[in-house]
This record gives C-alpha cells, sequence and structure tokens, in this order.
C-alpha cells in the first residue's frame, strides 16, 4: 500500500497515485478541503456546490467573502452546466483549455451565490495539469478552487509552502511537485464586448490578440474593474519583508539602509546578502513567488525585486510584483 512521502509533520501530504486521488475524492465529496497541484499554482478544493464546503475555503484562507472563487472543471463540455457559455468564451475555451485561462460568465443558479462572491458572474477554467483533471473527473463536480495561500501572502507553488501556510486547516494535499508556470491563470470577463483582461496571466495579451475574440485595450486598473474582478481590490501576494521594485536603468533603489536581498534577470550590483537571478521571464514567473517565501528568510528586512520590461508573460509577473510591493 502507498505510503505519505513525507515526515510525521507533513502527514497531510500525500503522492497523487490513483489511491489518494481516490481519498481525496472521497473527501471533497463529504464536503472536506483539498489542496491540489495546477498547471498554475496550488488550489484549495472543496466542492463547488456545497456551500457549507466553500465557506471553509474563505475562513481556511482568511479570504475575504465577497471574493469570488474559480470553478475548475474538466473541459469545456461542462461549462454549459455552470454558465451561459457565449460564443467568444467557447472560442477562447476551444484554443486555451485546459490551461491557464480563467473565463467569468454569467452564472446558472446551481452556483451558489458563496461561490461567486455574490455576483452574478462565475469564473471557470480547466486546469493542464494530469492530477487536477484526475481529481475533478473522480468527483464529477466543479472544484472551487482559490490558490491555497493564506489570504495576502504569495502563492503555493509546493506542497510544503501550502503546508506552511493552511496546513492545520486542509484535510489532505496532493504533491504534484513543483508548479510548471508559477503565477495564477489570466482571468478574462467574457460577460461583455469586447472581452476584458482582469487579471494577466500565462496566456498572455498576445495570445489572446490572435484568437478570434476582440480584446479590449491595454490592462488598467480601474474602479469599474475592481468592482468586477473583487480579488483585484485586496493587498496580495506579498512576503512577509519590504519588497521594493527595480524599475529602470538607474540603480538608486539599491541605495538601500541595511541588508538586502535580490531577485530578476538582471545583475544587481555588489552587496546583496542574497541574489536569485532568472534566465528568461518564464523562469522568473516559475520562481516567483517560491523565491519570495525563501527570500523572505534570509536575513533581510528588504527584497529588491527586478521588474522586468518584456512583453507576453512580463505583464503578469509584473502585476504580481507591483501589487507585492504594496503599489495596490
Ligand atoms: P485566486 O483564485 O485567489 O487566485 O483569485 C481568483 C481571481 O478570480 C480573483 O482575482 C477574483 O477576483 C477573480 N474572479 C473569480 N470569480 C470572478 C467573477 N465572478 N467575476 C470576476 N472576477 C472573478
Ligand atoms: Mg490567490
Amino acid at each position: 500500500m502507498a505510503q505519505p512521502i513525507h515526515n510525521e509533520r507533513a502527514k497531510k501530504i500525500f503522492e497523487p497515485t490513483e489511491e489518494y486521488i481516490s481519498k481525496a475524492a472521497e473527501i471533497l465529496k463529504r464536503g472536506g478541503l483539498v489542496a491540489f497541484p495546477t498547471e498554475t499554482v496550488y488550489g484549495l478544493g472543496a466542492n463547488a456546490l456545497d456551500e457549507r464546503a466553500v465557506g471553509k475555503i474563505f475562513e481556511a484562507k482568511g479570504r475575504p467573502c465577497d471574493n469570488p472563487l474559480i470553478l475548475h472543471i474538466s473541459s469545456a463540455d461542462e461549462a454549459s452546466l455552470y454558465a451561459e457559455v457565449t460564443p467568444g468564451a467557447l472560442a477562447l475555451m476551444e484554443r486555451f483549455w485546459p490551461g491557464p485561462l480563467t473565463i467569468v460568465l454569467r452564472a446558472a443558479d446551481i452556483v451558489p451565490l458563496a461561490a461567486r462572491g455574490g455576483l452574478e458572474t462565475v469564473a471557470l477554467r480547466a486546469p493542464a495539469n494530469p492530477v487536477a483533471l484526475a481529481l475533478i473527473r473522480k468527483i464529477q463536480l466543479p472544484l472551487a478552487g482559490p490558490s491555497a495561500n493564506k489570504s495576502g501572502r504569495p502563492s503555493p507553488t509546493r506542497a510544503i509552502d501550502v503546508l506552511n501556510d493552511i496546513g492545520d486547516a486542509v484535510d489532505m494535499i496532493l504533491d504534484g511537485g513543483e508548479t510548471r508556470i508559477g503565477v495564477e491563470s489570466t482571468v478574462v470577463d467574457a460577460t461583455e464586448r469586447p472581452l476584458a483582461i482582469l487579471r494577466p496571466g500565462a496566456v498572455t495579451r498576445e495570445m489572446l490578440a490572435a484568437a478570434p475574440v476582440e480584446i479590449a485595450e491595454a490592462w488598467t486598473r480601474s474602479p469599474e474593474k475592481a468592482r468586477r474582478s473583487p480579488g483585484t481590490r485586496y493587498r496580495h501576494y506579498a512576503p512577509s519583508v519590504e519588497l521594493r521594485l527595480w524599475e529602470d536603468d538607474s540603480q538608486g533603489v539599491f541605495g538601500a539602509e541595511g541588508a538586502w536581498c535580490y531577485m530578476g534577470m538582471r545583475k544587481p550590483p555588489e552587496g546583496a546578502l542574497r541574489a536569485i537571478i532568472f534566465a528568461t521571464p518564464e523562469e522568473y514567473a516559475h520562481g516567483l513567488f517560491s523565491t519570495m517565501r525563501e527570500l523572505e528568510r534570509c536575513g533581510a528586512k528588504l527584497i529588491i525585486a527586478d521588474f522586468p520590461d518584456v512583453p507576453g508573460l512580463g505583464e503578469a509577473i509584473r502585476n504580481r510584483l507591483s501589487r507585492a510591493a504594496g503599489r495596490y
């Protein structure tokens, strides 16, 4: 019989064998919480149609109850059970699912208001991760799954991050190793035309522009957007020490008082207590949150992060960094 793969402290972490995926499905059907890997970050899963189970997610994360959850489903075929699927949304699902794209649509009544933060809309996504898909297929229910971190913390990209943040509150953590992408899904509002990007992610603006849909202009923050996507209102992704951005060619930000750590794609000036360098935007995104978690323990009270002026995935990285730095 398969055994838990970690030590006593981590006895909630399990290898995602068929046996443990079945156990996880039983827990979910009974109204429990299971953290699961996706290709973006780890999700905190509950049966999205069970209001009490959904309530446990908000409690475990300390998440404001008006911040809606993403419902994870296994394919576009299931979308019409939970939402009014528009032609534009269907085109996106066909092109990008399973994958890191969340689509906001008008909700079907079957989706509890608690799961959608009281909104008339619901967010749907089919994740491109074999463990997540196996779990969803096993339960035959939509899996509500926000990132499995305490609200406001960097998202978890490893099972151990989930354990450290909310280990006491989850019934089980399925360990799928480090997540491939490292930043959360792109969120697109498909309830209006043109479609609006509410959160940038690995399905980039450039990729969406090449799809047969009309996408609104540049991603900007506005009161209207905050109203439509409540998640954008709250402090997010923040490590426990100050994070400052290195935005341009000037090195002014390094004239810092005291010890500092660094992460980014450019080589920083001498003097960092620790410096983590990423070769590509993909590597930066992949390591963004785990590096924040590592550097907050490196002994310095300050992390300086390179603000990468690159297209594509750069938009998602800049978005998470701005928010981690407390810009909004
Ligand atoms: P999280 O899963 O915690 O990483 O965040 C989910 C993101 O999806 C948040 O930014 C939410 O605001 C957004 N979201 C979820 N449901 C909706 C919805 N019905 N309308 C708009 N945004 C949503
Ligand atoms: Mg989150």
